[in-house]
Parts: C-alpha cells; structure tokens; sequence
C-alpha cells in the first residue's frame, strides 16, 4: 500500500523519507533535530542555573565531590556554550539534510 502525505494527500515514493515532494511538507523530524532540541533546551537549562548562581544548584551540598563541582563550576560557561553549540549543530545538520532532500525530489 502506498504512503500518503498527511497534508496534500499525494502519494509518495519510496524515496521520500523526510519532505512530500508535491507540497514540500515535512513528513519526518530527523532525530537529530529532536536531540539538537534537547542539547539547546539543556543549554537553557545551564544558563538559568548559572544565572541562578552554580553555588545554588547543589552542587556543593555533599552529593557531588568537592573537586568535581568547583571544575564543574569553574567551567560553567563552557558547558552552557557546549551544550548550545551542539544543539546549534544537530539542528543544523538535521535542516540541511532535509533541504538537500527537498532539493533532490524538486529537480526530479
Ligand atoms: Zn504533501
């Protein structure tokens, strides 16, 4: 049985894996934008906390070793652009192999 886009309908071929070909809709979210998502809203996270003040945060309360939690908070603006720049980079790559199919099915 062949696949339909929820949206226009059309039927699509075996090669649609992301976009409709008729109406350019978006058939699948890659994963990789899903994780690139999670990485940014993670990103959020961090910079709430490290606005909130990483001392805050239970990082000193007993449960994590001294050490570990002054690297951790010694490093904390680091680990809040890391975060981000890897959401930034799956979400990147999961829309360019989206526009590279969409693309491909257009000049078919
Ligand atoms: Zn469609």
């Amino acid at each position: 049985m062949a696949r339909r886009c929820p949206e226009c309908y059309a039927e699509l071929p075996e090669d649609a894996v992301w976009v409709c070909p008729t109406c350019k809709y978006t058939l699948r979210t890659p994963a990789a934008a899903k994780a690139g998502i999670i990485f940014m809203v993670l990103g959020l996270a961090l910079l709430g906390a490290f606005v909130f003040g990483p001392d805050q945060i239970g990082l000193r309360s007993g449960l994590v070793p001294t050490d570990l939690a002054n690297v951790t908070i010694a490093n904390f603006p680091l680990l809040v652009l890391g975060a981000f720049g890897i959401g930034a980079f799956l979400t990147a790559a999961a829309a360019l192999k989206i526009r590279s199919e969409q693309a491909r099915v257009s000049a078919a």
